[in-house]
This record gives C-alpha cells, sequence and structure tokens, in this order.
C-alpha cells in the first residue's frame, strides 16, 4: 500500500483551500491552539504542519520534529517560522506569494476611488446629517495619470485595472524588464519623474533597506498639489510624519492607507484626526478569497513535496542537501555576499555571469548561482522573499538572464567565484575566494583588493595621488566611524585607484557626500552585506 503522510493543521485554514490534500494518501488533523511541551510533541507525530500567522514554530518547537518533511504557511511572511532551524533539519517551507495578489491589488483601486472622490469622508459627513455636496468635489481618473513605485507582481495588476480606466500609468522600478513593462502598458520614468508627474502616486515596494523612507519629506515636495498618495504596500516605506504635515498645509489633496509604520496604528496618530485621508486596517489580503487561495497555493505544494518530491517552490533548500551542501556552505556565502555587492555597485541588474574554479567543479555551479541570486534579489524583493531554491526561479521570472562559466584551476586561489553583472549600461565584477574556510574579496572590477565580505563595505574610486587614504581616514576618524579594513588597489601608478574600507557602521547620508567631495575622490558607494 502507497504510504500514507499525517498532516497537522495547527491554524484554522479555509476546507476548500485543503482540496489539493483530499484522498487517501493524506490524514488531516486539525488541532489549533497548540504551544510549548503540545505543540513540540504534536510535530513530532507528523510528515507536514500547514500553519497561518497565529502558530510560532520556532527552533524549541522543531526541536523533536524528526518526521517532519514539510512546514506550509498559508500566506507571505514566514516571521513566525525559524526556517534556518527547519532548513537545519531538512524541513522544507512553503509560503504562498501569490495567493493576495487580486485582493491587494483591488483594495488598491477602492483606495484610489475612494481618495478621488472623498468617498469616505463624504459618508462621515452623512452620518452627522449633513448633505454637502459642493465639499466633496473630487476628481475622474480618466486621462489622469498613475504613478507606481514598484511594479511587481501587486503593481502590475493594478498598472492592468488603471488602464480599465483610461488611466496613463507610469513606473519607477529600477528591477522591472522592458518587455515586461511593454507588455503592462507601462512607461517607466525615474523616481522623480514618477513623484512629479503622478496624479496618483502608489507604493508597491517591499520593505527593504532600500525601500526604508523612500518616501519622505523631500519626495511627498516633489508632488502635484492635486496628487493623491496611496500605500497598500508596507508601512516603513513611507514616512507618516512628513504625510500627515503635506495633508495638514494641503500640499497635496488627499492619501489612502492600509498599512503603517506601527501597527495597529496608536489611537491618537495624528493620521486619524485628518479629513483627506483614507485609513484602513491593513485589510489587503482579508478577502475570502484571498484565504482560499494562499491555503490551496500551499496545500499544492506540500502535496507536491510529499507525494514528487518537487521542492521547487520551498523558501529553503533542501534540494541542495547534505554533503555537498556542507562543502559548499563557506563558498555559498560567499556568493551570497559577493551578490549582495555586486547589485549594490551596478544598480540594475539585466544579467548576471557566474563563474568559478575548484574542486567541487560542475555540480557547484548551480547551488553557487543560486547563493549569488539570493545576494543579488535580497534587496529587490527583501529579505523573505528570496532563498536558495526560489533565487533561479524568481530571477528567471524578473526578465534575469544567468549564464554559469567552469573555469580552470586558478594557480593562485584554491576556491574562486566571480559575478560578472551587466546593468545599466556597464558591467561589475566581483570576485572572491576562499582562504582556508576564510572568504575574502579579492577583487572589484579590474582592481586587486583583499577584505572580508561582512558589515558594510565603502567602495570609494579616486585619483591615486598621496594623501586620499589620509583624507579619508581623518573624515571618518572625525565622524567617530572606525574603520576596520582598508584595502586599495591600483592597476599602474598614478593612475586610478579604488579602495574597499570595511567600517563599524552605516556612514550616514552627510558623510557619504563629504567622503564624495573630498579632493580626488571620484566617486563612493556603500553596501551593507548580511
Ligand atoms: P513583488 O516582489 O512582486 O514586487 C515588488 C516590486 O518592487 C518589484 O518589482 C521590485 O523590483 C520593486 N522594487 C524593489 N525595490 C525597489 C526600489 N528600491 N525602488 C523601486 N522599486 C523597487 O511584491 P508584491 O507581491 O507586488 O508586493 C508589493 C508590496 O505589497 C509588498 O510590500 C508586500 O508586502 C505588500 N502587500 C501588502 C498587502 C496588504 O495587505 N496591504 C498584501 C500583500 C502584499
Amino acid at each position: 500500500m502507497a504510504e500514507r503522510f499525517r498532516i497537522l493543521l495547527a491554524d484554522k485554514i479555509p476546507a476548500t483551500g485543503l482540496a489539493p490534500l483530499e484522498g487517501d494518501r493524506f490524514e488531516l488533523d486539525e488541532s489549533t491552539g497548540l504551544e510549548g511541551e503540545d505543540l513540540r510533541d504534536a510535530l513530532s507525530r507528523y510528515d507536514g504542519v500547514i500553519i497561518r500567522s497565529s502558530t510560532t514554530l520556532d527552533r524549541a518547537a522543531l526541536e523533536h520534529a524528526d518526521r517532519l518533511r514539510v512546514i506550509g504557511r498559508a500566506g507571505v511572511g514566514v516571521d513566525n517560522i525559524d526556517v534556518q532551524a527547519a532548513t537545519e533539519k531538512g524541513i522544507a517551507v512553503f509560503n504562498a506569494p501569490s495567493g493576495n495578489t487580486t485582493s491587494a491589488a483591488e483594495l488598491t483601486l477602492a483606495l484610489i476611488l475612494a481618495a478621488m472622490r472623498k468617498v469616505a469622508a463624504a459618508d462621515r459627513s452623512m452620518r452627522g446629517g449633513e448633505w454637502a455636496r459642493k465639499r466633496f468635489r473630487g476628481a475622474e481618473l480618466h486621462g489622469k495619470t498613475l504613478a507606481l513605485i514598484g511594479a511587481g507582481r501587486i503593481g502590475g495588476e493594478v498598472a492592468r485595472r488603471a488602464r480599465a480606466f483610461a488611466m496613463n500609468v507610469i513606473a519607477y522600478d529600477p528591477f522591472l524588464q522592458e518587455a515586461r513593462a511593454r507588455q503592462l502598458g507601462i512607461e517607466m520614468v525615474s523616481l522623480q519623474d514618477a513623484l512629479t508627474r503622478g496624479d496618483v502616486i502608489s507604493l508597491h515596494v517591499p520593505l527593504t533597506d532600500s525601500t526604508a523612507g523612500l518616501i519622505g519629506a523631500d519626495e511627498i515636495a516633489l508632488m502635484k498639489p492635486s496628487a493623491v498618495l496611496v500605500n497598500a504596500a508596507r508601512g516603513g516605506v513611507l514616512d507618516e510624519t512628513a504625510l500627515a504635515d503635506a495633508l495638514g498645509d494641503r500640499r497635496i489633496a488627499g492619501a489612502a492607507l492600509d498599512v503603517y509604520a506601527s501597527e495597529p496604528l496608536p489611537a491618537n496618530h495624528p493620521l486619524r484626526a485628518l479629513d483627506d485621508v483614507v485609513l484602513t486596517p491593513h485589510i489587503g489580503a482579508a478577502t475570502l478569497e484571498a484565504q482560499h487561495n494562499v491555503a490551496y497555493e500551499v496545500a499544492e505544494a506540500v502535496r507536491d513535496a510529499l507525494l514528487q518530491d518537487d521542492y521547487s517552490r520551498a523558501i529553503n533548500a533542501p534540494a541542495v542537501g547534505g554533503q555537498l551542501l556542507r562543502r559548499l556552505a563557506p563558498l555559498m556565502t560567499l556568493g551570497t555576499r559577493l551578490g549582495q555587492l555586486g547589485r549594490g555597485l551596478a544598480g540594475t541588474v539585466q544579467a548576471v555571469e557566474v563563474r568559478y574554479a575548484g574542486d567541487a567543479a560542475e555540480e557547484a555551479l548551480r547551488p553557487l548561482t543560486a547563493a549569488a541570486m539570493v545576494g543579488i534579489l535580497m534587496d529587490i524583493v527583501g529579505p523573505d522573499g528570496v532563498n536558495l531554491v526560489s533565487a533561479l526561479h524568481l530571477a528567471e521570472s524578473r526578465g534575469i538572464h544567468i549564464s554559469r562559466v567552469l573555469l580552470e584551476p586558478d594557480a593562485d586561489y584554491g576556491e574562486y567565484l566571480e559575478l560578472r553583472i551587466a546593468g545599466g549600461g556597464r558591467e561589475t565584477r566581483i570576485a572572491g575566494a576562499l582562504r582556508g574556510d576564510h572568504p575574502r574579496i579579492v577583487r572589484i572590477d579590474a582592481y586587486p583588493v583583499d577584505v572580508r565580505p561582512g558589515g558594510v563595505l565603502v567602495i570609494l574610486r579616486n585619483r591615486d595621488v598621496p594623501g586620499v587614504i589620509g583624507h579619508v581616514g581623518t573624515l571618518l576618524g572625525e565622524a567617530g566611524v572606525n574603520i576596520g579594513e582598508y584595502h586599495q588597489g591600483r592597476l599602474e601608478a598614478g593612475g586610478e585607484a579604488l579602495a574597499a574600507i570595511a567600517v563599524d557602521e552605516r556612514l550616514t547620508p552627510e558623510l557619504m557626500a563629504a567622503l564624495a567631495d573630498l579632493p580626488d575622490v571620484m566617486s563612493v558607494r556603500q553596501v551593507q552585506l548580511r
């Protein structure tokens, strides 16, 4: 008789979403509210567990989960799962990244319409016994410009719907490929153009280091006085105080928010007192369909993993398991950091070539490519959005062209890894190598360097003349920033040089500007490696 799998439903999962697990190959037990010892004991008896956001699967909960092969999270965020602990135990973790796209896109349209036609304020006025038609004069969407900040899954669906309202759609998304923009009828523009041209500006980016505070006072100041700003992405992307000030001074016409920097939004928050803002309590995914879809999406993934050993949608990496994973671990960590640094220096990424020389030969290329792509995509989709197994698929779906080259063994370095990243009209090259088990960055573009791939790295290009290192050291010293390593490489004396500087903390924008202003400094970038 075929093996029968036991699945624990540890949170309430909509029954319709469990259809993929019907039939005699699966036995489903619902037991909600488990925690501590009870949860740990229960998990030891199951092949799979499906949760939503209530149950927390931390390291302790998974301690005796020796039989467990899959965790399914019916939703996007996996902050209630210790993915590292699961990976170490060889447990695949699946989430449902696209199940709520339609719901979030539809809510965005609801917010846009509500803000443009002042629906919520008009409703409040009616309930107060008024009939104030003049006060609620709005504007049509027809012929207006919708500026998307971020045009991934949800932004793309919002674009389609906005075009049905005869809006012109423009987007700022440095990682959007031209072909996809064309297909969605989106004009690609700079952030500044999006902010100045948009009649409606709608945010659809993940919360990452590069999007935190992306829309602050300076950005709002660029918007038209008639503009409406909508955020159904993540709270930290938008500076709420700056928005409240701008609305209070009538510098923009209105706003609509579903997400907040701190949730629940405090009861006395200034936004609650403003009339020109529509507020909803993070309900983007709160539809029957989205709840069904995320359950269905994850139930399918759990079924395919248990019945067919298909782990391709897992967010962790059981597919690169055992021996090879252990052997490649230091090199894969290096690959992820090289990817992060390369992406930070390249800006946009159209194509990536992964070049490897070392003992593991051919079989190492694919996992190393996945590790490098994790680093490249981390800042684009957010650290929760990409992992080893999903990285290649995600890169492909974003139109990033990937190639791999196995190099002849290198006399100087035993284990050598290089990324050549095409983007923004040029090629960025980053190479690393292992010294024993210790990873080092050994080349940036043509320049030889030697620096540890961790923490905050400042990459500075300068003319190779006396005094630059002194000036940089003095400036950082005066700002109280400690330098861990300083390595300058040059191709010829008196030409151009590149310095890789490891510092103990992120440099402020003012300090970055001061560095860029130093005599003989040509450019300066910083990248935080995790
Ligand atoms: P996605 O990964 O498909 O798309 C995000 C897009 O942002 C990508 O195209 C990426 O290239 C772009 N991007 C990344 N960094 C950028 C930057 N610095 N500048 C401009 N663009 C940048 O994600 P998605 O599924 O479309 O989700 C978008 C957002 O919506 C996320 O923040 C997600 O958490 C949020 N969300 C909210 C709700 C809700 O209930 N309100 C529901 C689902 C998703």
